[in-house]
């Protein structure tokens, strides 16, 4: 960065006072330019073919970057959108898929690129067509999963984590919209993370 955004002067970067982290400041307003994580929002679908087979939903990337590898639909979350929203959006989005039934199943931290993925089990009928993100949609087995095209680490560790757990997988849904009056509706961890320093 080396512009403010608030007023166009150049930016520095100093720690400001009470913080312990090096931030972009302006040197002529003073604004604190903070950077945060980004969250992206995926969904591995699951689809019961004519056949009565439960497949994978596979999106071929139309994009760059890893054009022509295979992936989850998934894509960073619009500001005023819920994850679940998000996750939906990005199905319809890559592969003209409406998802009928959500269900969180794992949140990844990527510290290295500075983003959060959370992955939900989607639920959909067998009908589906490549968005304009996405040169080829296509249903797959376990077996048939392109484990050498696949776009991303992450989609790899999502599609492995999940065709471990499949045999006992049944999830109760923890995910929504919290505002304060809901709090005490919502479930609550009962462990804590050290924080680093
Ligand atoms: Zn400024």
């Amino acid at each position: 960065m080396n512009f403010c955004n608030h007023c166009g002067e150049s930016v520095s970067q100093k720690i400001p006072p009470n913080d312990n982290r090096m931030r972009y400041v302006c040197d002529s307003c003073g604004t604190i330019h903070y950077q945060n994580p980004n969250v992206v929002a995926g969904v591995l679908p699951l689809i019961v073919d004519n056949d009565g087979i439960e497949k994978v939903l596979l999106c071929r990337r139309a994009i760059e970057p890893r054009y022509g590898y295979w992936t989850l639909p998934a894509g960073f979350m619009e500001n005023g959108e819920s994850l679940e929203e998000a996750a939906a959006r990005e199905s319809i989005e890559e592969a003209n898929l409406k998802l009928n039934k959500l269900n969180l199943y794992f949140v990844m931290s990527l510290t290295h690129i500075s983003q959060v993925y959370t992955m939900f089990i989607g639920q959909a009928k067998n009908d589906f067509s490549p968005g304009i993100e996405s040169l080829e949609t296509k249903l797959f087995t376990e077996s048939e999963i392109p484990w050498e095209q696949l776009a991303f680490p992450v989609v790899a560790k999502t599609l492995k984590s999940y065709f471990t757990d499949r045999s006992n997988f049944l999830s109760d849904n923890k995910i929504g919209v919290l505002t304060p009056n809901q709090v005490d509706d919502f479930p609550v961890h009962n462990f804590v993370y050290d924080v680093k320093k």
